[in-house]
């Protein structure tokens, strides 16, 4: 009872100090700026948990924002403004004296999300504002209507703008790594005849992550891979891995830290689920369950494919593909896996994922373990499913590269179709090469 009494003393004492701390003025300490497709995010640094209002005004379209005891110390001229929403940021007479109004005039009216975030990661304080388009139209691939339809992959570079992702020893952010390999992924995959990619963001900004899945079914895609590169507390961990869902509860400490990790992210740049998509992805839901068993194992499968491809070319930090409960797999009924393609608090992994020769081999590495899958089980009404087979016996004085090509196709699909280790084909041998038409 008594260390009760000490408890609520010191208790009291505590929020007191803090409710002093709290009559301090705030301070608008920086301002920035994520310009993306469909939405701009602006993002204030403050010194403490924001006391705010705000209304918007039309002819002009204005967003005027009242921070209560606060002072800024933004140039908000220096906001040279390249984005296409907002036309200025400037302040304006205040409602009190020690307040002070901002407005942001607007290049029309948007579809408006304001919310704080509490510090996390190298953030303090922050007010978010998130102003969409009031159109958003996902833009959709062509997808021809003949029977032979390209395989679609959706690859979705984690993290973005405010959400750096994981930071390296040597500052490097996850967000810079994950696009750069996704683009180098994206290229190689449409330079495939039968697959197509997308990506789910193409710059440097936050897509949340319902939109991320979203996107990919509004472009019907038949697999989902998401780009990571890990990070731990400690420098020692190292090496790739690749994740598919788990229905199980997840053990390993190691899996338990990095899922929170994520999470935390999410929150860092999502601000926790506060735009959540509805109407049209009811159906997509019910018809999750149906499809669910079929989409691990289609994971599964591809992310055994991708760990020996991966194997080749750097350390694996797990030899199968390990379980665990990521938001951004959560879409049950696309195929999904992700990819942590090292640990970026790893001096040597951060230095590898910053090379570009480096990135380009991750992205071949993803792109021949989903090829293979893709060829060897191709979707209905498919290029992959068109194709048919015919079988070659190697003769004397023939080697892979006479054979490829005499049959026009790559050397690499050749190998990739007969599971070939090396470039060596022995006489006598029985090739699969695809026949045309
Ligand atoms: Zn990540």
């Amino acid at each position: 009872m008594r260390q009760l009494l000490v408890v609520l003393i010191l208790f009291s004492l505590v929020s007191a100090l803090m409710s002093t701390k709290a009559s301090a003025a705030n301070n608008i300490e920086g301002v920035r700026v994520w310009p993306a497709p469909e939405n701009t995010r602006v993002v204030f640094d403050l010194k403490q948990k924001p006391d705010f209002s705000y209304f918007t005004l039309s002819n002009p379209q204005r967003l005027v924002i009242d921070f209560k005891n606060s002072k800024n110390a933004v140039d908000l001229k220096k906001l040279a403004s390249t984005d296409k929403r907002i036309k200025r940021i400037r302040t304006s007479k205040a409602k009190t004296k020690s307040g002070i109004r901002l407005v942001l005039e607007l290049a029309e009216s948007f579809q408006l999300t304001i919310f704080p975030l509490a510090p996390a990661g190298q953030y303090g304080d922050r007010l978010v504002i998130d102003l969409y388009d009031k159109n958003r139209v996902t833009q959709v691939a062509n997808i021809p209507t003949n029977t032979k339809r390209d395989v679609i992959i959706a690859i979705d570079a984690g993290h973005g703008g405010e959400d750096p992702g994981s930071i390296g020893g040597k500052g490097s952010y996850e967000k810079r790594v994950t696009l750069a390999i996704a683009k180098k992924l994206h290229n190689i995959i449409n330079k495939e005849k039968g697959m197509k990619a997308i990506l789910t963001r193409k710059g440097d900004y936050y897509v949340n992550l319902d939109r991320r899945t979203q996107i990919a079914r509004r472009n019907r895609v038949d697999f989902f891979v998401s780009i990571h590169a890990d990070a731990f507390r400690t420098r020692k961990p190292n090496g790739a891995a690749v994740w598919v869902i788990s229905n199980k509860r997840v053990e390993s400490e190691m899996a338990r830290w990095l899922i929170n990790r994520e999470k935390n992210s999410e929150l860092l740049g999502g601000g926790g689920g506060v735009i959540k998509n509805t109407a049209d992805d009811n159906l997509a839901i019910t018809l999750a369950d149906m499809n669910k068993e079929h989409s691990l194992e289609v994971s599964v499968n591809t992310a055994n494919n991708i760990i020996k491809q991966l194997k080749k070319i750097t350390k694996l930090h797990n030899k199968t593909p390990q379980h665990g409960n990521f938001a951004v797999l959560k879409s049950s009924d696309i195929p999904s896996i992700m990819v942590e393609t090292g640990f970026i608090s790893n001096y040597q992994d951060e230095r590898n994922l910053n090379s570009t020769k480096h990135q380009q081999k991750i992205a071949q590495a993803i792109h021949n373990g989903l090829h293979k899958y893709f060829i060897e089980q191709p979707p209905m009404g498919t290029y992959f499913a068109s194709i048919s087979y015919q079988k070659h016996k190697v003769s004397s004085g023939e080697s892979l590269s006479i054979l490829a090509q005499r049959y026009k196709i790559s050397i690499a699909q050749l190998k990739s179709l007969n599971n070939l280790k090396s470039n060596t084909v022995r006489i006598g041998q029985t090739l699969k090469i695809p026949s045309a038409g």
